[in-house]
């Protein structure tokens, strides 16, 4: 599933391509794929607006629109954004695909349709649940050691849940979740009321640097993840945990395990995380 860097590195990408540029057409295979307004709406209305901008909110990427609209769009598990000079050649997994006025399009391409479309106006973004309920992002100043330590004290949860809760803080999953823990030298399954305030302070660290090196590397592709360009990231190659179970750990030597935290497959050191 893209997590914060593989969305990042699509917004970068997308902000290049597409600021400027004039919807012309929208072509829908599979209207399960646009949640708001409905695909007919969608494909009636949204043509002749031009794009201002691209942002990013945890997963969701913002592509917006002069007359102060957003189209936002989750990827979730396969979903990707692939840019065509001309116009995109469907395939079976092609649900969506946006024209523009100078004939290049984009395509929203997803194999197990989960990924979801969505255009409102910016006004009304609370509609979207997961979105309006979004926790900081890790880049972000409030995400800090004492709102990571304030958040934890009372949960009854694993630390490495309480990173997954999007609620919690904005973009990670369990890519990046192992990773940061691996870091910060905290077992992922320790209770998050376990943590000391320094502990947070690292963790908030680590995030940030995990993150920062992810999008360096434009992302990890386990399987489906591709860029605007339809290319790999290379972060995968840098992984020090997650799906390393075997490996030695890069700190200590000791062999990486995998345990199942929060219902995810979780990848961590025994000796060197605490
Ligand atoms: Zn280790």
């Amino acid at each position: 599933m893209p997590e914060l860097p593989e969305v990042e590195t699509i917004r970068r990408d997308l902000e290049t391509l597409l600021v400027g540029k004039k919807i012309a057409g929208v072509e829908i295979y599979y209207s399960g794929s646009v949640k708001i307004p409905s695909a007919a709406r969608l494909r009636q209305e949204l043509p002749g607006r031009k794009i201002t901008g691209v942002g990013r909110r945890g997963k969701y990427l913002q592509i917006f629109l002069h007359d102060a609209s957003v189209l936002i769009i989750h990827l979730r598990m396969t979903g990707q954004l692939l840019f065509a000079k001309n116009v995109f050649q469907p395939d079976k997994h092609t649900h969506v695909i946006f024209i523009f006025s100078d004939s290049s399009s984009l395509a929203f391409h997803d194999v197990r349709k989960f990924g979801t479309i969505y255009w409102l106006p910016s006004h009304s973004l609370q509609l979207i649940k997961g979105l309006a309920s979004l926790g900081p992002e890790p880049f972000a100043a409030e995400f800090n050691e004492s709102y990571l330590f304030e958040r934890a004290k009372n949960r009854k949860t694993s630390i490495k849940a309480l990173l997954l809760n999007q609620e919690i803080v904005a973009g990670l999953g369990n890519i990046y979740a192992d990773e940061s823990l691996h870091r910060a030298g905290i077992r992922p399954d320790r209770p998050a009321a376990s943590l000391t305030l320094n502990e947070c302070k690292i963790l908030c660290q680590s995030i940030c640097e995990v993150l920062e090196e992810a999008i360096y590397w434009r992302g990890t592709t386990m399987s489906d993840y591709r860029d605007a360009a339809g290319s790999s990231g290379a972060f995968q190659n840098h992984l020090r945990v997650y799906k390393q179970s075997g490996k030695e750990c890069p700190r200590c030597g000791q062999e990486i395990c995998r345990i199942v935290v929060a219902g995810r497959g979780t990848h961590y050191c025994p000796a060197c995380q605490k």
